[in-house]
């Protein structure tokens, strides 16, 4: 009987060593925001376990650093970084982590920015003792699904870098994403084409890659400058913009101040509608592409 009872029980504990295993061999990537664990697990598919520090509903610009974050970061083969200054907090992460494989200059760490056109660079110097987010530079780009075989390609040679003998695999599974992702953009830029030029306002000046990818105009924004809340005459100004362009649309973020875009929009015109930031931001953006869908579907229902 005692022979019958220690056999199920070396295969139970066989099997669960199986599993920790198999979970152990997956490359451990930590991504800063919801959209790059997105496109990371695109091109990673079964080889990786992804775990972003902020939530879809967070805004990237100014998370609180906990310690469970460093935790996540010291387990972690690659670390996937946005770049542009969007997520600076990450430095301290990493420096409380402790981790070799993902410090600067290690070929664990991933900016994701490499090479992307950088939208919005200050003509004159600003640094951020004035309060401006984006001193280099709009950092919103994974907002743009044209960008995403950028973005994939940057991930794609960080994964490589850490997992060389898995290059074919990445490969195949970046170029399945681009191959659904293709048709899909070919889809929202005719959803969008019937309003080529329209004016929007934005509230925070997240949009300008989304909105340069569609042909919408941004005329103004909520915010007086990245990150700073705008002083009464500069809301002031903002309405009689909107009412001299015919403005439809302020887009907000989950973080914004709705009340005042909403007493902008009663006075001004037009609607506040909220976009998707990130993946995971709003219900119905779940993916990726879910996510470009959600925020082109609702641009073009608050414009017609
Ligand atoms: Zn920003």
């Amino acid at each position: 009987m005692n022979v019958l009872r220690v056999v199920p029980a070396c295969v139970l504990l066989a099997g669960l060593l199986a599993v920790s295993a198999q979970g152990a061999d997956k490359i451990r990537v930590v991504t800063t925001t919801t959209d790059l664990k997105a496109l990371t697990e695109a091109v990673g598919g079964g080889l990786v376990e992804v775990d972003a520090l902020a939530r879809g509903n967070q805004n990237p610009h100014d998370l609180e650093v906990r310690p469970s974050l460093m935790v996540k970061v010291r387990r972690a083969d690659v670390l996937v970084l946005n770049g542009l200054e969007l997520d600076q907090w990450a430095d301290v992460v990493v420096q409380g982590a402790n981790n070799p494989k993902v410090i600067p200059g290690a070929p664990g760490r991933v900016d994701a920015s490499a090479g992307i056109l950088v939208l919005e660079v200050p003509t004159t110097r600003v640094d951020r003792s004035m309060g401006d987010v984006h001193p280099v530079g709009n950092p919103h780009y994974s907002l743009d699904p044209g960008l995403a075989p950028a973005v994939t390609a940057n991930i794609l040679e960080g994964l490589v870098r850490v997992a060389p003998e898995y290059r074919a695999m990445f490969e195949r599974n970046r170029a399945e994403f681009l191959g659904r992702l293709e048709p899909a953009l070919r889809g929202w830029s005719a959803t969008l084409a019937p309003f080529k030029g329209a004016p929007v306002v934005v509230y925070h000046a997240q949009w300008a890659y989304l909105l340069a990818r569609f042909g919408l105009t941004q005329v103004g924004t909520v915010e007086e400058r990245p990150g700073i809340q705008p002083a009464p005459g500069h809301v002031a100004k903002l309405i009689q913009l909107m009412k001299d362009e015919k403005v439809k649309v302020v887009i907000v973020e989950p973080w914004s101040d709705y009340k005042l875009a909403e007493r902008i929009t009663q006075e001004a015109g037009g609607q506040v509608v909220l976009l998707a930031t990130g993946v995971g931001a709003v219900k119905g953006a779940e993916t990726y592409l879910d996510a470009v869908d959600y925020n082109v579907k609702t641009l073009a229902k608050a414009l017609k």
